[in-house]
Protein backbone atom coordinates (compact mmCIF):
# COMPACT_ATOMS: atom_id res chain seq x y z
CA UNK A 1 0.00 0.00 0.00
CA UNK A 2 1.09 3.61 -0.81
CA UNK A 3 1.54 6.22 1.92
CA UNK A 4 -1.38 8.26 0.57
CA UNK A 5 -3.54 5.05 0.59
CA UNK A 6 -2.62 4.80 4.30
CA UNK A 7 -2.86 8.43 5.46
CA UNK A 8 -6.71 7.55 4.14
CA UNK A 9 -6.76 4.55 6.50
CA UNK A 10 -5.53 5.59 9.56
CA UNK A 11 -5.03 9.94 9.51
CA UNK A 12 -7.39 12.61 10.73
CA UNK A 13 -6.03 15.84 9.30
CA UNK A 14 -6.93 19.17 11.04
CA UNK A 15 -9.47 22.07 9.20
CA UNK A 16 -10.20 19.23 7.07
CA UNK A 17 -13.81 17.99 5.63
CA UNK A 18 -13.50 14.53 5.87
CA UNK A 19 -15.55 14.69 2.56
CA UNK A 20 -14.51 15.80 -0.60
CA UNK A 21 -11.60 16.96 0.53
CA UNK A 22 -8.43 16.80 -2.37
CA UNK A 23 -6.20 14.01 -1.08
CA UNK A 24 -2.82 15.36 1.38
CA UNK A 25 -0.02 16.15 -0.84
CA UNK A 26 3.29 14.05 0.71
CA UNK A 27 6.12 15.96 1.26
CA UNK A 28 9.27 14.01 1.62
CA UNK A 29 11.57 17.22 2.63
CA UNK A 30 11.70 21.16 2.57
CA UNK A 31 14.68 23.46 2.36
CA UNK A 32 14.27 27.15 2.47
CA UNK A 33 10.83 28.45 0.92
CA UNK A 34 10.30 25.14 -1.04
CA UNK A 35 8.57 22.11 -0.31
CA UNK A 36 9.40 18.96 -2.30
CA UNK A 37 6.62 16.47 -2.77
CA UNK A 38 7.20 12.53 -3.68
CA UNK A 39 6.36 12.80 -7.02
CA UNK A 40 9.14 15.45 -8.00
CA UNK A 41 7.42 18.08 -7.77
CA UNK A 42 8.54 21.49 -5.84
CA UNK A 43 6.24 24.47 -4.35
CA UNK A 44 6.72 27.66 -3.26
CA UNK A 45 5.69 28.10 0.59
CA UNK A 46 3.93 31.18 0.27
CA UNK A 47 2.10 30.73 3.84
CA UNK A 48 5.13 29.50 6.00
CA UNK A 49 3.66 26.28 6.70
CA UNK A 50 0.24 27.79 8.62
CA UNK A 51 2.85 31.23 9.66
CA UNK A 52 5.09 29.68 11.26
CA UNK A 53 8.41 29.41 9.09
CA UNK A 54 10.58 32.30 9.43
CA UNK A 55 14.14 31.33 8.07
CA UNK A 56 13.12 28.70 5.91
CA UNK A 57 12.93 25.11 5.72
CA UNK A 58 15.13 22.54 7.36
CA UNK A 59 17.54 25.48 8.43
CA UNK A 60 20.75 24.05 9.40
CA UNK A 61 21.61 26.05 12.09
CA UNK A 62 18.78 25.58 13.81
CA UNK A 63 19.05 21.37 13.02
CA UNK A 64 22.31 21.45 14.30
CA UNK A 65 21.26 22.97 17.92
CA UNK A 66 18.49 20.81 18.33
CA UNK A 67 20.61 18.07 17.45
CA UNK A 68 23.24 19.11 20.02
CA UNK A 69 20.22 19.25 22.95
CA UNK A 70 18.90 16.11 22.04
CA UNK A 71 22.04 14.73 23.41
CA UNK A 72 22.18 16.66 26.22
CA UNK A 73 18.97 17.08 27.94
CA UNK A 74 15.64 16.40 26.10
CA UNK A 75 13.45 17.53 28.27
CA UNK A 76 12.99 17.37 31.91
CA UNK A 77 9.81 18.50 34.35
CA UNK A 78 10.10 22.49 34.42
CA UNK A 79 7.97 22.44 38.25
CA UNK A 80 11.06 22.23 41.03
CA UNK A 81 13.46 21.53 37.93
CA UNK A 82 14.81 24.56 35.20
CA UNK A 83 17.54 24.28 32.45
CA UNK A 84 19.67 26.23 30.51
CA UNK A 85 18.02 26.54 26.99
CA UNK A 86 14.47 27.72 29.32
CA UNK A 87 16.28 30.03 31.50
CA UNK A 88 18.70 31.94 28.32
CA UNK A 89 15.91 32.45 26.47
CA UNK A 90 13.69 34.07 29.09
CA UNK A 91 16.51 36.49 29.47
CA UNK A 92 16.96 37.14 25.79
CA UNK A 93 13.25 37.37 24.95
CA UNK A 94 12.28 39.99 28.03
CA UNK A 95 14.46 43.18 26.57
CA UNK A 96 12.90 42.47 23.22
CA UNK A 97 9.12 42.33 24.18
CA UNK A 98 7.28 45.26 23.10
CA UNK A 99 6.87 46.77 27.07
CA UNK A 100 7.94 46.48 30.54
CA UNK A 101 7.48 42.57 30.61
CA UNK A 102 9.06 40.42 33.92
CA UNK A 103 8.46 37.28 33.46
CA UNK A 104 8.06 34.46 30.55
CA UNK A 105 5.44 31.80 31.51
CA UNK A 106 6.02 28.80 28.56
CA UNK A 107 3.53 26.46 27.28
CA UNK A 108 3.40 24.26 24.39
CA UNK A 109 1.65 26.36 21.27
CA UNK A 110 0.04 29.37 20.68
CA UNK A 111 -4.11 28.03 21.77
CA UNK A 112 -2.04 27.16 25.06
CA UNK A 113 -0.38 30.46 25.44
CA UNK A 114 -3.29 32.41 24.88
CA UNK A 115 -5.66 30.23 27.49
CA UNK A 116 -2.79 30.60 30.08
CA UNK A 117 -3.03 34.86 29.27
CA UNK A 118 -6.99 34.62 29.98
CA UNK A 119 -6.59 32.33 32.70
CA UNK A 120 -3.90 34.43 34.67
CA UNK A 121 -5.73 37.71 34.13
CA UNK A 122 -8.65 36.24 35.10
CA UNK A 123 -6.97 34.42 38.32
CA UNK A 124 -5.08 38.03 39.01
CA UNK A 125 -8.71 39.74 40.14
CA UNK A 126 -9.40 36.53 41.92
CA UNK A 127 -6.03 36.70 43.47
CA UNK A 128 -7.10 40.40 44.65
CA UNK A 129 -10.95 39.37 45.49
CA UNK A 130 -12.06 39.52 49.17
CA UNK A 131 -11.55 36.40 50.71
CA UNK A 132 -15.54 35.34 51.15
CA UNK A 133 -15.86 35.66 47.24
CA UNK A 134 -13.03 33.95 46.72
CA UNK A 135 -14.74 31.08 48.77
CA UNK A 136 -17.86 30.47 46.06
CA UNK A 137 -14.96 31.33 42.95
CA UNK A 138 -16.27 35.02 42.43
CA UNK A 139 -13.77 37.69 41.93
CA UNK A 140 -13.95 41.24 41.57
CA UNK A 141 -14.02 41.46 37.69
CA UNK A 142 -14.76 38.21 35.32
CA UNK A 143 -15.72 39.36 31.91
CA UNK A 144 -13.92 39.51 28.78
CA UNK A 145 -13.49 41.86 26.38
CA UNK A 146 -12.56 40.90 22.44
CA UNK A 147 -13.27 41.81 18.53
CA UNK A 148 -15.28 40.42 16.23
CA UNK A 149 -13.56 38.59 13.82
CA UNK A 150 -10.64 37.47 16.12
CA UNK A 151 -9.25 34.31 16.04
CA UNK A 152 -6.96 33.53 19.44
CA UNK A 153 -7.24 29.01 19.08
CA UNK A 154 -9.33 26.31 19.18
CA UNK A 155 -9.11 25.11 22.84
CA UNK A 156 -11.91 26.30 25.07
CA UNK A 157 -10.95 29.32 26.29
CA UNK A 158 -9.51 30.53 23.08
CA UNK A 159 -12.50 29.81 21.08
CA UNK A 160 -14.57 31.33 23.93
CA UNK A 161 -12.75 34.75 23.09
CA UNK A 162 -12.77 34.18 19.45
CA UNK A 163 -15.28 35.30 17.02
CA UNK A 164 -18.89 33.05 16.67
CA UNK A 165 -17.92 31.71 13.34
CA UNK A 166 -18.14 28.43 11.36
CA UNK A 167 -14.97 26.99 13.59
CA UNK A 168 -17.07 27.51 16.86
CA UNK A 169 -20.37 26.82 15.98
CA UNK A 170 -20.98 23.12 17.68
CA UNK A 171 -19.98 24.75 20.58
CA UNK A 172 -21.60 27.63 20.97
CA UNK A 173 -23.70 27.19 23.96
CA UNK A 174 -20.82 25.61 26.23
CA UNK A 175 -18.26 29.10 25.38
CA UNK A 176 -18.06 31.52 28.09
CA UNK A 177 -19.44 34.67 27.32
CA UNK A 178 -17.43 37.57 26.28
CA UNK A 179 -18.03 41.08 25.30
CA UNK A 180 -17.31 41.44 21.58
CA UNK A 181 -16.64 44.91 19.57
CA UNK A 182 -16.00 46.04 16.29
CA UNK A 183 -11.97 46.67 15.31
CA UNK A 184 -12.15 50.39 15.64
CA UNK A 185 -12.69 53.08 12.97
CA UNK A 186 -13.07 56.62 12.45
CA UNK A 187 -16.84 56.14 12.68
CA UNK A 188 -17.25 53.89 15.44
CA UNK A 189 -14.37 54.77 18.15
CA UNK A 190 -16.73 56.45 20.27
CA UNK A 191 -19.33 54.26 20.66
CA UNK A 192 -16.27 51.70 21.57
CA UNK A 193 -14.79 53.76 23.82
CA UNK A 194 -18.22 54.14 25.55
CA UNK A 195 -18.89 50.19 26.08
CA UNK A 196 -15.15 50.27 27.60
CA UNK A 197 -16.35 52.63 29.87
CA UNK A 198 -19.74 51.08 30.66
CA UNK A 199 -18.62 47.61 31.26
CA UNK A 200 -15.04 48.25 33.14
CA UNK A 201 -15.81 47.53 36.26
CA UNK A 202 -16.65 44.20 35.04
CA UNK A 203 -14.27 43.57 32.57
CA UNK A 204 -10.59 41.49 33.85
CA UNK A 205 -9.14 41.46 30.34
CA UNK A 206 -8.99 42.45 26.43
CA UNK A 207 -7.39 40.51 24.51
CA UNK A 208 -6.86 41.35 20.87
CA UNK A 209 -4.45 40.30 17.68
CA UNK A 210 -2.45 43.97 16.82
CA UNK A 211 -3.13 45.08 13.73
CA UNK A 212 -4.04 42.35 11.39
CA UNK A 213 -6.61 39.48 12.49
CA UNK A 214 -5.25 36.69 11.36
CA UNK A 215 -7.42 33.61 10.46
CA UNK A 216 -10.34 36.34 10.23
CA UNK A 217 -9.09 36.94 6.68
CA UNK A 218 -6.05 39.41 7.40
CA UNK A 219 -8.06 42.15 8.28
CA UNK A 220 -6.10 45.48 9.42
CA UNK A 221 -6.70 48.16 11.27
CA UNK A 222 -5.58 51.30 12.65
CA UNK A 223 -2.47 52.09 15.46
CA UNK A 224 -3.89 54.88 16.17
CA UNK A 225 -7.18 54.21 16.94
CA UNK A 226 -6.18 51.08 18.56
CA UNK A 227 -4.16 53.09 20.75
CA UNK A 228 -6.92 55.16 22.31
CA UNK A 229 -8.76 51.82 22.65
CA UNK A 230 -6.17 50.50 24.90
CA UNK A 231 -6.11 53.94 26.52
CA UNK A 232 -9.94 53.53 27.42
CA UNK A 233 -9.28 50.08 28.92
CA UNK A 234 -6.01 50.45 30.88
CA UNK A 235 -7.84 53.76 32.02
CA UNK A 236 -10.19 51.08 33.63
CA UNK A 237 -7.39 48.99 35.09
CA UNK A 238 -8.64 46.16 32.53
CA UNK A 239 -5.56 43.89 31.74
CA UNK A 240 -4.72 44.38 27.99
CA UNK A 241 -3.54 41.10 26.49
CA UNK A 242 -1.48 41.26 22.73
CA UNK A 243 -1.84 37.56 20.83
CA UNK A 244 0.84 38.31 18.66
CA UNK A 245 0.74 34.37 18.11
CA UNK A 246 0.94 35.73 14.42
CA UNK A 247 1.87 39.05 14.28
CA UNK A 248 5.44 38.12 16.52
CA UNK A 249 8.90 37.88 15.18
CA UNK A 250 8.86 40.49 12.45
CA UNK A 251 5.59 39.48 10.30
CA UNK A 252 4.21 43.18 10.38
CA UNK A 253 7.47 44.52 9.62
CA UNK A 254 8.71 45.70 13.07
CA UNK A 255 9.54 42.94 15.43
CA UNK A 256 6.26 42.92 17.06
CA UNK A 257 2.92 44.74 16.06
CA UNK A 258 2.65 46.23 19.40
CA UNK A 259 5.76 48.50 18.52
CA UNK A 260 3.36 50.46 16.51
CA UNK A 261 1.06 51.33 18.67
CA UNK A 262 2.09 54.03 21.54
CA UNK A 263 0.42 51.77 24.66
CA UNK A 264 1.84 48.64 25.50
CA UNK A 265 0.14 45.18 26.85
CA UNK A 266 0.03 43.56 29.87
CA UNK A 267 0.48 40.77 28.87
CA UNK A 268 1.66 39.19 25.53
CA UNK A 269 1.21 35.55 23.69
CA UNK A 270 4.03 33.86 21.53
CA UNK A 271 4.04 30.73 19.21
CA UNK A 272 4.37 30.61 15.41
CA UNK A 273 7.78 32.15 14.41
CA UNK A 274 9.07 32.01 17.70
CA UNK A 275 10.85 28.55 17.63
CA UNK A 276 11.69 29.75 13.32
CA UNK A 277 8.87 27.32 12.75
CA UNK A 278 10.72 24.49 14.04
CA UNK A 279 9.06 23.31 17.64
CA UNK A 280 5.92 23.72 19.58
CA UNK A 281 6.39 26.30 21.81
CA UNK A 282 4.08 28.93 23.58
CA UNK A 283 5.43 31.75 25.51
CA UNK A 284 3.20 34.13 27.87
CA UNK A 285 4.56 36.70 29.42
CA UNK A 286 3.60 39.05 31.86
CA UNK A 287 4.24 42.61 33.66
CA UNK A 288 5.29 43.03 37.65
CA UNK A 289 1.64 44.25 38.45
CA UNK A 290 0.29 40.59 37.16
CA UNK A 291 3.03 39.04 38.56
CA UNK A 292 2.99 40.48 42.14
CA UNK A 293 -0.86 39.04 42.36
CA UNK A 294 0.66 35.47 42.84
CA UNK A 295 3.67 36.72 44.86
CA UNK A 296 1.82 35.63 48.24
CA UNK A 297 1.70 32.96 50.93
CA UNK A 298 -1.63 31.86 50.41
CA UNK A 299 -0.83 28.69 48.37
CA UNK A 300 -4.43 28.86 47.05
CA UNK A 301 -3.49 31.75 44.79
CA UNK A 302 -1.00 29.91 43.11
CA UNK A 303 -1.25 29.55 39.06
CA UNK A 304 -1.97 25.72 38.57
CA UNK A 305 -1.07 25.39 35.14
CA UNK A 306 1.15 23.72 33.25
CA UNK A 307 1.53 21.28 31.02
CA UNK A 308 3.73 17.93 30.00
CA UNK A 309 5.95 19.64 27.88
CA UNK A 310 6.49 23.22 29.51
CA UNK A 311 9.69 24.73 28.21
CA UNK A 312 10.54 21.83 26.54
CA UNK A 313 14.50 22.32 26.21
CA UNK A 314 14.47 21.12 22.50
CA UNK A 315 11.84 23.99 21.72
CA UNK A 316 13.58 26.28 24.10
CA UNK A 317 16.94 25.80 21.93
CA UNK A 318 14.87 26.37 18.48
CA UNK A 319 13.69 29.61 19.86
CA UNK A 320 17.41 30.72 20.67
CA UNK A 321 18.87 29.19 17.40
CA UNK A 322 15.89 31.26 15.74
CA UNK A 323 16.98 34.51 17.79
CA UNK A 324 20.24 34.25 16.74
CA UNK A 325 19.70 33.93 12.82
CA UNK A 326 17.53 36.86 13.30
CA UNK A 327 20.91 38.80 14.09
CA UNK A 328 23.42 36.33 11.84
CA UNK A 329 21.56 36.56 8.46
CA UNK A 330 19.89 40.27 9.31
CA UNK A 331 16.31 39.21 9.03
CA UNK A 332 14.89 42.33 9.94
CA UNK A 333 16.50 43.96 6.39
CA UNK A 334 15.28 41.09 4.67
CA UNK A 335 11.80 41.71 6.20
CA UNK A 336 11.68 45.48 5.36
CA UNK A 337 12.28 44.53 1.54
CA UNK A 338 9.68 41.73 1.45
CA UNK A 339 7.46 44.76 2.91
CA UNK A 340 8.61 47.12 -0.13
CA UNK A 341 7.71 44.00 -2.14
CA UNK A 342 4.24 43.55 -1.12
CA UNK A 343 3.27 47.36 -1.05
CA UNK A 344 4.49 47.47 -4.41
CA UNK A 345 2.18 44.37 -5.40
CA UNK A 346 -0.54 45.95 -3.42
CA UNK A 347 -0.36 48.59 -5.68
CA UNK A 348 -0.04 46.62 -9.05
CA UNK A 349 -2.89 44.74 -7.90
CA UNK A 350 -4.78 47.77 -7.40
CA UNK A 351 -4.05 48.96 -11.03
CA UNK A 352 -4.53 45.50 -12.87
CA UNK A 353 -8.26 45.50 -11.86
CA UNK A 354 -9.32 48.56 -11.54
CA UNK A 355 -13.21 46.70 -11.85
CA UNK A 356 -14.82 45.37 -8.70
CA UNK A 357 -12.94 41.73 -9.52
CA UNK A 358 -10.51 41.76 -6.54
CA UNK A 359 -11.35 44.36 -3.08
CA UNK A 360 -8.64 45.72 -0.60
CA UNK A 361 -5.17 44.43 -1.65
CA UNK A 362 -3.52 45.44 1.29
CA UNK A 363 -0.52 44.80 3.03
CA UNK A 364 1.72 45.11 6.41
CA UNK A 365 5.40 44.05 6.49
CA UNK A 366 5.92 40.72 4.80
CA UNK A 367 1.68 39.71 5.09
CA UNK A 368 -0.33 41.00 2.01
CA UNK A 369 -3.67 40.24 1.11
CA UNK A 370 -6.85 40.92 -1.06
CA UNK A 371 -10.94 39.70 -1.25
CA UNK A 372 -11.77 37.92 -4.56
CA UNK A 373 -15.79 39.46 -5.18
CA UNK A 374 -16.99 36.32 -5.43
CA UNK A 375 -19.75 34.70 -3.38
CA UNK A 376 -19.70 35.67 0.67
CA UNK A 377 -17.13 37.17 2.16
CA UNK A 378 -16.81 33.70 4.49
CA UNK A 379 -14.08 30.46 4.88
CA UNK A 380 -16.61 28.39 3.18
CA UNK A 381 -16.16 30.16 -0.01
CA UNK A 382 -14.74 27.72 -2.48
CA UNK A 383 -12.80 29.96 -4.71
CA UNK A 384 -9.71 29.63 -2.25
CA UNK A 385 -9.95 25.78 -3.17
CA UNK A 386 -9.27 27.02 -6.84
CA UNK A 387 -6.90 29.41 -6.12
CA UNK A 388 -5.00 27.20 -4.30
CA UNK A 389 -5.34 23.88 -6.96
CA UNK A 390 -3.66 26.27 -9.74
CA UNK A 391 -1.46 28.12 -7.79
CA UNK A 392 0.37 24.16 -6.45
CA UNK A 393 -0.23 23.53 -10.16
CA UNK A 394 2.25 26.66 -11.00
CA UNK A 395 4.76 25.71 -8.25
CA UNK A 396 3.41 28.05 -5.40
CA UNK A 397 1.44 27.19 -2.54
CA UNK A 398 -1.26 29.29 -1.84
CA UNK A 399 -3.82 28.73 0.89
CA UNK A 400 -6.13 31.40 0.72
CA UNK A 401 -9.01 31.64 3.73
CA UNK A 402 -12.37 31.43 1.92
CA UNK A 403 -11.86 34.50 -0.77
CA UNK A 404 -9.08 36.21 1.02
CA UNK A 405 -5.87 35.08 -0.82
CA UNK A 406 -2.77 36.19 0.99
CA UNK A 407 1.15 36.10 0.97
CA UNK A 408 2.79 35.41 4.42
CA UNK A 409 6.32 33.85 2.82
CA UNK A 410 9.62 32.92 5.37
CA UNK A 411 11.62 35.97 5.27
CA UNK A 412 14.23 33.69 3.42
CA UNK A 413 12.27 33.89 0.16
CA UNK A 414 14.59 35.42 -2.75
CA UNK A 415 13.62 37.68 -4.81
CA UNK A 416 13.59 35.89 -7.84
CA UNK A 417 11.21 33.33 -5.98
CA UNK A 418 8.99 37.06 -4.38
CA UNK A 419 8.33 37.10 -8.75
CA UNK A 420 7.12 33.77 -9.32
CA UNK A 421 4.96 33.96 -6.23
CA UNK A 422 3.34 37.37 -7.90
CA UNK A 423 3.42 36.41 -11.03
CA UNK A 424 1.32 33.28 -10.61
CA UNK A 425 -1.01 35.41 -8.69
CA UNK A 426 -1.49 37.65 -11.50
CA UNK A 427 -1.49 35.23 -13.90
CA UNK A 428 -4.00 32.90 -11.97
CA UNK A 429 -6.44 35.98 -11.32
CA UNK A 430 -6.17 37.22 -15.02
CA UNK A 431 -7.32 34.13 -16.06
CA UNK A 432 -10.24 33.47 -13.91
C1 LIG B 1 -2.61 30.51 15.11
C2 LIG B 1 -3.06 31.45 16.15
C3 LIG B 1 -3.38 31.02 17.44
C4 LIG B 1 -3.38 29.56 17.82
O1 LIG B 1 -2.12 29.01 17.73
P1 LIG B 1 -1.96 27.41 17.60
O2 LIG B 1 -0.50 27.18 17.76
O3 LIG B 1 -2.48 27.06 16.24
O4 LIG B 1 -2.77 26.79 18.68
C5 LIG B 1 -3.73 31.96 18.38
N1 LIG B 1 -3.77 33.26 18.08
C6 LIG B 1 -3.48 33.73 16.85
C7 LIG B 1 -3.52 35.20 16.59
C8 LIG B 1 -3.13 32.84 15.84
O5 LIG B 1 -2.88 33.29 14.60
Amino acid sequence: MNWLSKDKQYIWHPFTPQKESPWPVFIEKARGSWLYDDRGNRYLDAISSWWVNIHGHSHPYIAEKIYQQALTLEHIIFAGFTHRPAIELAERLLPLLPGKFSKIFYSDNGSTSTEVALKMALQYWWNLSPADNRGNGKAVRNKILAFNNSYHGDTFGAMSVSDRSVFTMAFHDLLFEVIFIDTPTAENIDSLIRTIRDNGDQLAAFIYEPLVQGAGGMKMYDAVLMNELLQAAQQQEIICIADEVMTGFGRTGRLFASEYISLKPDIICLSKGLTGGTMPLGVTACTDRIYQAYVTEDKRKTFFHGHSFTANPLACTAALASLDLMEMENTMQRVREISAANQEFARTLQNSFPGNQIAAARSLGTILAFEISQGENVYLNQVGLEVMTKSMDRNVYLRPLGNTVYFMPPYCISDDEYDKLSSVTLDILKSR
